[in-house]
């Protein structure tokens, strides 16, 4: 059966269902094609941490991007619930950072340095000011350990399975037409235009072999590069695997997310807590390992003794879309006139996700976008972005 859409957006994660969510009220007729279940790759894998972005005026483009996800965030939290009556649990919980090792305090002092230029508020917090805030955190240290912590209030989180349920939801509501179990397996092309999609298998019965549209939107995260390949693009996008735990308590021990180099904390509204991660080039497998669980164990009840009473519910692995420079790689894909990407988030897709999915929305459209999208072309020689690489998710 073929039919015929405005637009195409390839991938169900968070990239693209927020691409699909925002043409969709733009009235746009649009179809999302994936091949599992609609977001359950690295989107339901995260942790949904969302720092504060800048409070003015920014030059650095990741800046830009994550200043203007932040304003969006709270602004599609009330959208998605007034549309879905589903609370997405997007919360300014504020964030704790922890610096222990004299590595991490110096980092610490470059981030102090960075939020003193976004205009980003934060404070040293003492020990005792620590434990006031949760007294279940590092009743274990002792004053020598010089151990650092700063707060910044305005960090955010959200539930990102919550998130994505609400998102799925908004896109029905919006008659995106959903077409999961069915994978893109080639492009038909003529010149600079994309004709149609083949797409493989399926497991539902919404079988679709052939996908038309006006516009094809790439979001299909991690597994971007080969499919790019099938177009002839070479694209610097590649799978960094990371690992979470989740624990279960009655109640939440802290209701912030609290972070340390790397690994995090992540609190649920109903009590549960997430615990995680590292970044592992494996290619593309998805498991998880018994040393890396032992790792953020020993890490998580040296932080909070009391994990080692919690129920570990889960653990699980996901696959983040690494890019070569930290940038994401958003607009048209050159040569093509009706080919667009939304790649490549890494660590901040779920951040991310609100500005993209504005930004692709506006782009598709040929209207100027809110911010400038030159710096995340695809053929583009970027250096490393100092923000984007370098952290974990905060
Ligand atoms: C452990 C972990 C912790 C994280 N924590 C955070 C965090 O705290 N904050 C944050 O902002 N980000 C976080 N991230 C990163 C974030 O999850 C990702 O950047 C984001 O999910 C990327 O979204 P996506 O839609 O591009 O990819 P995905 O969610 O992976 O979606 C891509 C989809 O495309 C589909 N697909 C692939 N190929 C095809 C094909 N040929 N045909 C059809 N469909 C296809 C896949 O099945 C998949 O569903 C974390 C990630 C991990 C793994």
């Amino acid at each position: 059966m073929n039919s015929h859409f405005d637009l195409a957006v390839l991938g169900g994660g968070v990239v693209g269902l927020s691409i699909a969510a925002q043409c969709a009220k733009r009235n746009w007729r649009v179809c999302l094609v994936e091949r599992g279940e609609i977001g359950k790759e690295s989107s339901w894998a995260g942790a949904g941490i969302l720092p504060a972005g800048a409070t003015h005026h920014v030059d650095d483009p990741i800046e830009q991007l994550r200043q203007l996800s932040d304003q969006l965030h709270e602004q599609w939290a009330r959208w998605l619930f007034e549309l879905t009556k589903i609370d997405n649990e997007y919360r300014r919980s504020g964030g704790l950072y922890v610096a222990r090792s004299p590595a991490e305090r110096a980092t610490l002092k470059a981030n102090c340095y960075w939020w003193d230029e976004l205009g980003i508020g934060y404070q040293r917090l003492s020990q005792d000011r620590v434990s006031r805030l949760s007294p279940v955190l590092f009743p274990l240290w002792d004053d020598s350990q010089e151990t650092q912590f700063y707060w910044v209030q305005r960090d955010a989180k959200l539930r990102n399975t919550r998130h994505l349920a609400a998102l799925k939801a908004a896109c029905e509501i919006l008659n995106v037409k959903l077409f999961d179990h069915t994978e893109v397996i080639g492009f038909h092309t003529q010149g600079s235009e994309i004709q149609g999609l083949d797409c493989g298998a399926t497991l539902s019965n919404q079988v679709q072999s052939r996908v038309v549209a006006d516009r094809y939107c790439i979001a299909t995260g991690a597994w971007t590069a080969p499919l790019l390949g099938s177009l002839g693009i070479d694209a610097g996008i590649y799978p960094v695997r990371g690992q979470m735990q989740l624990y279960r308590f009655d109640q939440a021990p802290f209701r912030f997310v609290l972070n340390e180099g790397h690994r995090y904390m992540v609190p649920r509204e109903d009590g549960r807590v997430l615990v995680g991660s590292c970044e592992e080039e494996v290619g593309f497998v998805k498991a998880t390992t018994q040393e890396m669980m032992r790792q953020l164990t020993q890490w998580a009840i040296g932080v909070c003794p009391a994990i080692a009473e919690a129920e570990l519910e889960m653990q699980w692995s996901g696959l983040r879309p690494g890019s070569i420079d930290g940038f994401p790689y958003l607009g048209t894909l050159h040569p093509y006139k009706n080919a667009f990407i939304a790649a490549g988030h890494f660590r901040h897709g779920l951040h991310w996700s609100t500005a993209t999915g504005l930004l692709m929305a506006q782009h598709m459209a040929g209207e100027s976008a809110s911010i400038d999208l030159e710096p995340f072309r695809i053929q583009r020689g970027n250096v490393p972005s100092q923000t984007a690489r370098a952290v974990d998710s905060p």
